[in-house]
């Protein structure tokens, strides 16, 4: 195996998608992309591009995602450049294919945002598009001051009062829950999960019908930043102690951070990319989520979601101020120093192999 290359990693979403078809021709594969219809802040092409290594008609398959919350695509899309590079270090097993869908929300990516240009959490989206929708009246009370429309004077403090007296009254964990729950009466609020599904949901549904239709065993690796000892890429479980869920993940991984006890996850009943599931009748379908640290405390700064949120929705992202705000959001999902992409790389690569391996010994039993 070649050596491992920071310079895998991009800084713009420009520079990330040219990275990506870049590795495709050595690694001798076709992309192919589907154009968003918005550009990004310097008035660039958005797209997401997908590339197949391995027979289209392989019935084992693995699905490499980056990017469902946009900005943490950084990371994964540089663990996939990596890989494709050298990708004539990745020995597939007979009939099995790997599907690296590069940029799943490339609008987020470009704008320094977890959601997308209808602000939808796409992990949500790709969860809860489809009626019914789920009543969280908790949240309903609190929308509006969790998303200010002004984040300076009466409305801004009129906001903090109001959530101020909320945890006065609940406690800190009670607002988490709420928050984590996500909601589909808020557009302009935060966890939005949308009402039907996004440009991206529909990406996704159009790329399984595609290329996965007649795979019938599958894994998905779905790799995020945000959490996490710096640099350190977790693999997450929703599952809990004796479920046969965190069985396999074990067999698979050894180490696996349960996340039922800590009220920093939400938890979900599955992972997103779970729906493969759904579209391919047959199918046996594995979710691994890779989290990535990026900060040393791992508390997110809830003022900086909350300002983000203003500024994409209520102000001008592209002010002085807006612009600032975005580069310290940046920065919480992508560590762009040499030591931190290095580790990325290298629990990358691990990861996928050992997804790989795993995902053979399954199609096997
Ligand atoms: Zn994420």
């Amino acid at each position: 195996m070649s050596s491992l290359d920071i310079r895998s990693f991009s800084a713009t979403p420009t520079e990330a998608d040219e990275k990506f078809h870049a590795a495709c021709r050595k690694a001798g594969v076709a992309p192919v992309v589907f154009t968003h219809p918005l550009k990004g802040p310097e008035g660039e092409a958005l797209a997401t591009t997908i590339a197949l290594l391995g027979p289209h008609e392989a019935r084992t398959a693995m699905m490499v995602v980056s990017g469902t919350h946009g900005i943490e695509g950084y990371a994964g899309g540089g663990v996939m450049v990596q890989l494709l590079n050298d990708a004539s270090a990745i020995r597939l097993p007979r009939d099995t294919a790997v599907l690296f869908v590069h940029q799943i929300n490339p609008w987020g990516l470009a704008w320094n945002r977890r959601e997308n240009e209808e602000n939808v959490d796409l992990f949500r989206n790709l969860l809860y598009c489809d009626p019914p929708y789920a009543e969280n009246p908790g949240f309903d009370a609190l929308a509006d001051a969790l998303a200010p429309a002004a984040w300076s004077g009466p409305v801004r403090e009129a906001a903090d009062r109001t959530l101020a007296s909320f945890v006065q009254r609940n406690g800190e964990r009670e607002l988490t829950r709420i928050m984590r729950l996500g909601q589909h009466k808020h557009p302009k609020s935060l966890t939005y999960h949308g009402c039907g599904p996004t440009w991206s949901k529909r990406v996704v549904d159009r790329v399984i019908d595609g290329w996965l239709s007649r795979a019938s065993t599958v894994a998905t690796l779905d790799i995020h930043t945000g959490y996490g000892p710096p640099g350190e890429g977790l693999i997450m479980s929703y599952d809990q102690e004796g479920s046969p869920g965190l069985a396999w993940l074990r067999d698979w991984f050894g180490e696996v951070h349960v996340c039922g006890h800590d009220p920093l996850i939400p938890v979900h009943a599955r992972w997103p990319y779970d729906i493969v599931a759904d579209r391919v009748p047959g199918a046996k379908v594995r979710t691994v989520a890779l989290e990535y640290g990026t900060a040393e405390v791992d508390v997110l700064d809830f003022d900086l979601v909350r300002e983000n949120n203003f500024h994409h929705l209520y102000g001008d992202p592209l002010s002085p101020a807006g612009r600032a705000v975005q580069e310290r959001f940046r920065a919480r999902f992508y560590v762009e120093t040499d030591a931190w992409k290095a580790k990325v790389l290298k629990r990358g690569v691990e990861v996928f192999g050992l997804t790989l391996a795993g995902l053979g010994r399954w199609a096997a039993a």
